[in-house]
């Protein structure tokens, strides 16, 4: 098993593959922009679901075309590939399906429908109350609709209930992937788990899907063994990474090459959308909905439960530093910063930065400063701590 780019490229070719004979013989594809959007409802209408995030500086200038400067890069990005057709996901997908989450997103997708058609989720503003959530009910039902007119097939109750149960599956193992960096050393890099769970590609065949997922578990799992390993494991600083999407890869990367390991990502793609799992009794679409709901965006308000879940993790990884992701000119997430940093640092005694940036590469080297002297001081404060408790 080998990890890193390669692995990634024979992946993606492989999905690539599989998703396009699927849609030579008529199968729909529906693009995706957000994880409040429950990909069950579109695997149980017979479709594929393939999200749309970008995380690619190439598109700006054709972005730029339409859209302000300062704008958050995600959605610059996103727009830009799917204006310029650049981006092959983007080009095989028969319909998009956008969430009303943050404003900029919102309006990019009216800009959107000009392209391709696009289908609004409007999503409450809390999550908070049984009004939130029987509204989110009626959106998914209108979805369940829409799914079922542009392919022809029905949702039943059954097929939901299967898809809800793979779905399942699938999240349950990417987590077991997070889980490997629970022990005393940590036997998974960021960048690798990265590259085994990034989910920016067609969700077809799930169930071969987990198997290539156990076949990576396992390989992982031999590192245990190897005392050479784990000599070089231990002392790394586990970095939890907090934020944004982490859809460009360059802050991910600077903390690993600066000697620390991101052990656990707290964004969509981890363990935002992996930590809980949809109840597989009841009705099917009411537990999609509540599930879904509980998603800690800070495009929701209240968000208090992103906190519970960061301590959560922070306890659970053997966390020592938090590094939080902002996207600049993501508002929700920029605002949000204040309460992490207050709750990282008073209530979880760990140290704490937070990186703003955008998709260039200029601030790298600025970047890497900050990134290092940080490190300089999660090794201190790990002195301190290790001292308190001897004492
Ligand atoms: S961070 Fe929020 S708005 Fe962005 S993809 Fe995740 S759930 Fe959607
Ligand atoms: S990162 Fe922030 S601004 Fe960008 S799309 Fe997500 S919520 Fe919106």
């Amino acid at each position: 098993m080998r990890f890193g780019e390669t692995y990634r490229s024979c992946f993606e070719e492989k999905v690539f593959h599989e998703a396009r004979a699927l849609k030579a013989e008529g199968v729909k594809v529906f693009g995706v922009y957000c994880s409040f959007t429950p990909k069950e409802l579109i695997t149980a209408a017979g479709a594929i679901p393939v999200s749309l995030c970008a995380g690619s500086e190439k598109p700006m200038e054709h972005a730029h075309l339409h859209l302000p400067q300062n704008l958050c890069a995600l959605i610059k990005s996103s727009y830009g590939h799917a204006l310029a057709d650049t981006c092959p996901y983007f080009h095989a997908a028969d319909h998009l399906l956008a969430d009303a989450t943050c404003d900029g997103k919102k309006k990019m997708f009216e800009l959107l429908s000009r392209i391709k058609p696009v289908h609004v989720l409007n999503l409450p503003q809390t999550s908070v109350g049984r009004a939130s959530l029987d509204y989110w009910v009626e959106e998914l039902k209108s979805l369940v609709r829409l799914l079922e007119s542009v392919t022809g097939n029905t949702v039943t109750h059954e097929r939901l209930a299967r898809e809800i149960r793979l779905h399942n599956a699938f999240r349950a193992k990417k987590r077991e992937i997070y889980e490997l960096n629970t022990g005393e050393a940590p036997l998974v890099t960021g960048s690798e788990i990265d590259v085994i769970t990034w989910n920016t590609m067609f969700d077809c065949n799930l169930a071969e899907r987990i198997l290539e997922m156990d076949e990576a578990i396992n390989h992982l799992k031999t590192r245990a063994r190897d005392e050479g390993f784990l000599r070089e494991m231990r002392p790394k600083p586990r970095i939890l990474l907090t934020g944004c999407p982490v859809t460009n890869k360059k802050v991910l990367t600077i903390i690993e090459e600066s000697g620390a390991v991101v052990a656990a990502q707290e964004n969509c793609g981890g363990l935002k959308t992996l930590s809980s799992l949809v109840p597989e009794e009841g009705d099917p679409l009411r537990a999609l909905a509540r599930r879904y709901l509980e998603i800690p965006c800070s495009c929701m308000t209240p968000n208090t439960s992103r906190l519970g879940l960061l301590a959560d993790i922070i306890q659970r990884y053997r966390i020592d530093g938090v590094v939080d992701l902002t996207w600049e000119a993501c508002h929700t997430y920029n605002v949000e910063a204040f309460s992490v940093r207050e709750f990282v640092q008073e209530r979880c005694c760990r140290p704490y930065i937070q990186i703003r940036t955008d998709y260039s590469q200029n601030d790298c080297e600025q970047i890497r400063t900050r990134i290092g002297a940080f490190l300089e001081m999660i090794a201190t404060a790990t002195c301190r701590r290790a001292a308190c408790a001897g004492a």
